[in-house]
């Protein structure tokens, strides 16, 4: 059973059965000047238009596709840098992708801060208004936290941000937020916006960033002038398909997948509630219901996870996707004591997990956690 849909999700079955037909018809390189060039072409452009119009911005914004969500936070940040950025303002909740491409910019000499995180996971207002000064020309903040799920009010600080400094450029990586929530980017006010397709049912290795129109941005990619000189290489058109596609089928039944997984939540807390191990949550009832984190009190946590992953049960411990030292930043930030940062597990659902999984669940954490109390004792 799988609970760690936030560092990756399985294929939706109607992308797979779609594969073999894409692939066949729109195998020829999208660069090609005769009919199979040209129809590949048009089939990458209409994925192009229907994922703007999904994030309602059609007019506003350009698409480019990139190789993942880490190379599309890398592209809008790296590449909108000039010589003379004074300040480049980043939350303490990034994702690596963020966080670890703002460090490098300190590293090449750029002015950096970091924004904390109040209690419940979000970007501190207090905090933000604090240290975004008039001479800020970048803001990146997440959108919805990959470790709480915690759902940073983006329109409200770009406001503040926008009143602050007109020309400051804001980013926003949206790559847990997208497909799950409602967005529309010209009400969110950002002029950058990252998604990713398999986060959401589509492949790995595809990712997105939205740009808005007259945002200077220079390549991380050089190449044959591809995605409009932005991200060279030949164009991965089944990926783009997959993503085009699981966005649309994501949208589609939304409102329907969040009640679902609102359910699978409350009846994980609740039951688990009724087991008597110890244990603390640091994801409140503001936060995207996908992702609980959670700590087992005086359990660490990879023990757990490895004796959970020995009955076939899957959980994440802190950024699955960034190995293991990525979680405890973020905790820290927020509060939370080391000793529950030790012991802290990322359980993270997506509308295929079932009501009878999480009673499952329940019992082998249960029968975990106290198996592990006995041995320690
Ligand atoms: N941003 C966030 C918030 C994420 O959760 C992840 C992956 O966990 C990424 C970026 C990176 O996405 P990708 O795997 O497409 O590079």
């Amino acid at each position: 059973m799988f609970f760690d849909n936030a560092s990756t999700t399985k294929v939706d079955k109607e992308i797979i059965d779609n594969l073999a037909r894409v692939n066949d018809e729109y195998f020829y390189n999208p660069g090609g000047l005769y009919r199979g060039g040209r129809n590949s072409r048009e089939f990458i452009e209409n994925a192009r238009r229907e994922i703007l119009s999904s994030l309602r911005c059609d007019d506003e914004f350009n698409l480019i596709f990139t190789g993942s969500a880490t190379e599309a936070n890398n592209l809008a940040l790296f590449g909108v840098v000039k010589k003379n950025t004074r300040k480049i303002l980043v939350s303490m909740g990034e994702h690596p992708s963020v966080y670890n491409t703002a460090l490098e910019l300190r590293q090449r000499g750029y002015d950096v801060e970091f924004v904390n995180l109040d209690k419940s996971g979000k970007v501190d207002f207090e905090d933000f208004k604090a240290k975004m000064t008039s001479d800020v020309d970048i803001v990146s903040i997440m959108h919805v936290s990959n470790e709480t799920g915690a759902v940073n009010d983006i329109e409200s600080l770009v406001l503040y941000a926008r009143s602050v400094n007109k020309k400051v450029v804001f980013h926003t990586d949206g790559v847990q937020a997208c497909g799950k929530l409602s967005v529309d980017l010209s009400e969110l006010g950002v002029d950058m916006y990252t998604i990713s397709a398999h986060k959401i049912h589509g492949f790995k290795g595809v990712g997105a960033l939205f740009v808005k129109r007259g945002i200077a941005l220079k390549p991380i990619v050089y190449g044959g002038g591809q995605e409009s000189g932005l991200r060279s290489g030949t164009e991965n058109i089944v990926g783009i398909y997959s993503l085009s596609k699981a966005l649309t089928l994501a949208l589609a039944e939304q409102d329907n997948y969040m009640a679902h997984v609102l359910k699978l939540k409350n009846r994980f807390l609740e039951l688990l509630s009724q087991t008597g191990i110890k244990y603390s949550v640091h994801s409140d009832y503001n936060c995207l219901p996908y992702i609980v984190s959670i700590s087992f009190l005086g359990c660490r946590a990879e023990t757990v996870l490895n004796m959970l992953s020995d009955k076939n049960v899957f959980v994440g411990n802190g950024s699955a996707c960034s190995s293991k030292n990525s979680g405890n930043r973020i905790l820290e930030n927020m509060g939370v004591s080391q000793s529950e940062t030790e012991s802290n597990l990322r359980i993270s659902f997506s509308r295929n997990n079932t009501l009878d999984e999480i009673d499952v669940l329940v019992d082998e954490i249960n029968s975990v956690v106290s198996e592990y109390l006995i041995k320690v004792r």
